[in-house]
């Protein structure tokens, strides 16, 4: 079956998870209102600004129907910010911020987590169920700090979970779109098609 993938499209990295998905052979669909979402067996949020994105979000009105889909079971995943938008609690510096969210996981992203990181870096990352490093690009990045034993934690780094999974949730703080390597979303297309 060919898996039919939807990019929330509404700001920030699109063209480049669209690019990625299409190379790998999969249907993609732009997601910017809510019917776009009909029909699709995996959504993928990218990366931008979240405080943007959760306001074009509620415009809209995607917040419901993302969270509906959630609750079919199909594969979410958010790469930066849109691991933010996915994240149950939102803080900045240690301190809960009030910004709204989707709210699927639970856990707490920590927006511009890393110090030593002005603009972005590049580091080899040991995940689980790879056999050779990825290379992760951050840029602005969240740390995320699980709130429940339900999430499984895929890769750490010196500061903290840079990638992790609840059920059909996936969170990356990570871009893997703005890379070569297009086995996480080989993995993702793959959880797409079993799942549907
Ligand atoms: N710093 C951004 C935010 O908090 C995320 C950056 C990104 O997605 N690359 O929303």
């Amino acid at each position: 079956m060919k898996a039919r993938i939807g990019v929330l499209a509404l700001q920030g990295g699109v063209s480049e998870h669209v690019d990625m998905l299409n190379s790998l052979g999969c249907t993609t669909v732009e997601v910017r209102l809510p019917e776009h979402l009909a029909d699709i067996n995996g959504l993928v949020i990218p990366g931008g600004e979240s405080t943007a994105l959760i306001k074009l979000l509620l415009r809209w009105n995607l917040v419901s129907p993302i969270r509906e889909l959630a609750g079919t079971g199909i594969p979410i995943w958010g790469t930066c910010a849109g691991s933010i938008l996915l994240s149950d609690e939102i803080s900045e510096k240690d301190h809960i911020i009030d910004q709204p969210s989707l709210e699927l996981v639970p856990v707490r992203a920590e927006r511009n987590s890393f110090g030593r990181q002005v603009a972005s870096f590049q580091e080899d990352l040991v995940i689980k169920g790879l056999d050779q490093p990825f290379p992760g690009v951050f840029i602005r990045a969240p740390l995320l700090y699980p709130l429940s034993n339900r999430v499984e934690v895929l890769c750490t780094v010196e500061e903290g979970a840079v990638f992790l999974k609840c059920e059909n949730i996936w969170l990356s703080s990570f871009h893997p779109e703005l890379t070569d390597d297009t086995r996480i979303h080989r993995m993702f297309i793959e959880e797409a098609v079993i799942g549907s």
